[in-house]
């Protein structure tokens, strides 16, 4: 990426900063906002039920996609302790892009930089089209998005895009996760694993009603949080 390039059009974007970046339709022109062309979208299941709050997924995105200290691509969110003390229990929540089908970070990026990925529906980013305007972060529902300290362009979870998917693993968090918490798959393959699940339980999406068609979804934990 040349440093001046981003330099200018940052400058440049700075002039028309202020403005509200939220929009949920529209394109800009350069975005790529089709629908996925082939028979692959790509989503994910998180099972709060199964979840320990270990943490192991925060470690092994950090360790496979370079992610430098002081940011991440997700984090785990603990509520609680509920209970009374021996049967104390917590709730844990993962927080990382929901690869939405209607992507509001797409729409409003000025270079095309931000876009979706025709052939598996992933939401990613092209750093070298990135001038760090930062109007993705502003307008992402979700505030999954930040500036790489490293490369200063944005970033966020790719489904391990360029490194584990790239290499025929599956993404690094859903890998490590030792209770299998974390189930990756093809929403449009009706044999996998993620599908079968989807069917068999009742599941929960963040935001919905912005209508960002997010692409993460929940088993919520079964125990509530008050014990009589
Ligand atoms: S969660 Fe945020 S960063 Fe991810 S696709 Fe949606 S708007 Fe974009
Ligand atoms: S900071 Fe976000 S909106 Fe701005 S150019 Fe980069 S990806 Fe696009
Ligand atoms: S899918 Fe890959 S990039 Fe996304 S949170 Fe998991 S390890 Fe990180």
């Amino acid at each position: 990426m040349e440093n001046s390039r981003r330099h200018f059009l940052k400058s440049t974007c700075a002039l028309v900063a202020g403005v509200s970046v939220y929009p949920l339709s529209g394109n800009n022109a350069n975005a790529e906002m089709e629908p996925a062309i082939n028979n692959i979208k790509y989503a994910l299941l998180h099972d709060e039920t199964k979840c320990i709050g270990c943490n192991a997924c925060v470690e092994a995105c950090r360790e496979v996609n370079h992610v430098p200290e002081g940011v991440t691509r997700l984090s785990i969110e603990r509520t609680g302790p509920f209970g009374e003390y021996p049967n104390q229990f917590y709730h844990f929540s993962r927080h990382s892009c929901e690869h939405c089908e209607n992507a509001p970070c797409v729409s409003v990026c000025p270079t095309g930089a931000a876009f979706i990925n025709k052939e598996t529906g992933i939401v990613a980013v092209n750093a070298d089209k990135c001038v760090g305007c930062q109007y993705c972060i502003a307008a992402c529902p979700y505030e999954v998005r930040f500036i790489n300290p490293v490369t200063k362009a944005a970033d966020k979870c790719d489904f391990c895009r360029e490194t584990n998917l790239k290499q025929g693993k599956q993404p690094a968090c859903v890998e490590i996760c030792p209770t299998k918490a974390l189930v990756f798959g093809n929403l449009k393959d009706p044999e996998s694993e993620l599908v079968a699940l989807l069917k068999a339980n009742p599941t929960e999406r963040f935001k919905q009603d912005l209508g960002t068609r997010p692409k993460i979804f929940r088993i919520k934990a079964k125990q509530g949080e008050i014990i009589l």
